[in-house]
């Protein structure tokens, strides 16, 4: 059976724990999916895509202000059978980012209202600071703000309303360890918005709190080409900060099946790095494990705030400079995972300096051997 985004497997919730210790300011979650009876193949590298659902007490509320019986019966374009509306809400469609679509449908169902004319007057208009509105308020928050006096048709709502997209997350188990189990690595996202509103992140707030353990969850595995060499005897560098030591973990879990069986494997060496040691450093226990196995054959940290200057993942790099040099030119692939916009910026630029200093090249050389590097698929980036 092929499950992908319209035919998705439902696993189910099997265990989850915090990864951070108790003081820690982060919260990140080690999931585990029950996949039995999936038949889904992946390899180490791949990710699992989570259709979320919106908190359910919220939901709730929406119906109740907009005095819609939960059990109302709509049908979804997207759907075979109709579903009720508390269903489409919950589990189908987004209730937080709403689109220009839904704002003008609203302001036109309320144009003599103080709803209506507060979202043709703030929300609609082409005033950036209108724009920021746009983005900022949520379906409950617009229909609290006033005091849920709207009357929308349950069909006309669920048609004006974004279909909740499914979000990824890197595989951190090898399925041959247990090919019945998916394990991921979930950072919960919370902040305040443009307006100071609070935000929980959808799928990882649903993951972390509000899905029960046994609650089915719909899936489907993506297919990446960040993967472990063909070659086992390899060696290969990991870098992989926060969540981003998801997929490295279930690398190391395959290089110790490997090695069990017999297999000739290549060296590991894994930098991590979080804010905090005591609090922060993620898998610890297993990580120690791995590297008294010898499965992990170096292993450097970068806890950013243990001390008065922060140190990340490419200072300990650029520290091993010459080691890492001589495992690059005899031919390990080098693996980055975790954060897009920064991490992996910085340690690509870090590579490049190294590739400078130490491999004797200008600039423009550097860049063009991590780019032969790529197209070799010596250097891999699983980045978010
Ligand atoms: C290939 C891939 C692999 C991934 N692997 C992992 C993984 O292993 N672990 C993991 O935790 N995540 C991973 N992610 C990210 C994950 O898919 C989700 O994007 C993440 O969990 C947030 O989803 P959410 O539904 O909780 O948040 P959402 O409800 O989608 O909200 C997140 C959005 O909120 C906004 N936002 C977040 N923080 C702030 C802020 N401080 N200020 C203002 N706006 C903000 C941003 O627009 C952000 O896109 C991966 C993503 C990709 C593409």
């Amino acid at each position: 059976m092929t499950y992908n985004r319209d035919n998705p497997f439902t696993a189910r919730l099997k265990f989850r724990r915090r990864l951070n210790g108790q003081a820690s300011d982060k919260n990140v979650q080690h999931i585990v999916f029950d996949m039995s009876n999936s038949d889904i193949s992946y390899k180490c590298g791949d990710s699992i895509a989570v259709f979320p659902k919106n908190n359910g007490s919220k939901t709730a509320e929406i119906l109740s202000l907009l005095k819609i019986d939960p059990e109302t019966q709509i049908k979804l374009p997207f759907l075979g059978e109709k579903i009720s509306i508390s269903s489409a809400l919950g589990e189908y469609l987004c209730i937080t980012n709403l689109s220009e679509q839904f704002w003008k449908w609203l302001a036109e169902i309320e144009t003599n209202s103080a709803m209506g004319a507060f979202i043709s007057d703030k929300i609609l208009h082409s005033d950036p600071e209108c724009q920021v509105l746009a983005k900022s308020y949520s379906l409950l928050e617009i229909l609290k703000k006033f005091d849920g006096r709207c009357e929308v048709e349950p069909d006309e709502l669920v048609s004006k309303l974004r279909r909740l997209t499914p979000r990824l997350y890197s595989i951190a188990s090898s399925p041959l360890v247990d090919r019945n189990e998916i394990h991921v690595v979930v950072g919960v996202v919370s902040y305040a918005n443009a307006i100071g509103n609070k935000r929980n992140g959808i799928a990882s707030n649903y993951l972390a709190h509000d899905a029960s353990i046994g609650e089915g969850i719909r899936v489907f595995v993506v297919k990446s080409m960040f993967a472990l060499p063909a070659n086992a005897e390899s060696n290969i560098i990991m870098v992989g900060p926060g969540t981003g030591i998801a997929p490295f973990i279930g690398f190391l879990q395959e290089r110790r099946y490997m090695m069990d069986r017999g297999d000739k494997i290549g060296a590991s060496w894994l930098f991590f790095g979080d804010r905090n040691r005591t609090t922060d450093f993620l898998f610890e226990e297993e990580l120690q494990t791995f590297k008294n196995s010898g499965i992990l054959t170096n292993l450097d940290l970068a806890f950013s705030r243990d001390q008065e200057n922060k140190i990340y993942v490419q200072d300990r790099i650029w520290e091993h400079r010459k080691e890492l040099w001589s495992w690059i030119s005899n031919g390990a692939h080098v693996y980055v995972c975790g954060n897009a916009s920064k991490m992996a910026v910085d340690v690509e630029n870090t590579l490049k300096k190294i590739a400078m200093e130490l491999g004797n090249f200008a600039e423009d050389e550097a860049n063009g051997f991590l780019k032969s590097l790529k197209d070799n698929r010596r250097y891999q980036r699983d980045v978010y």
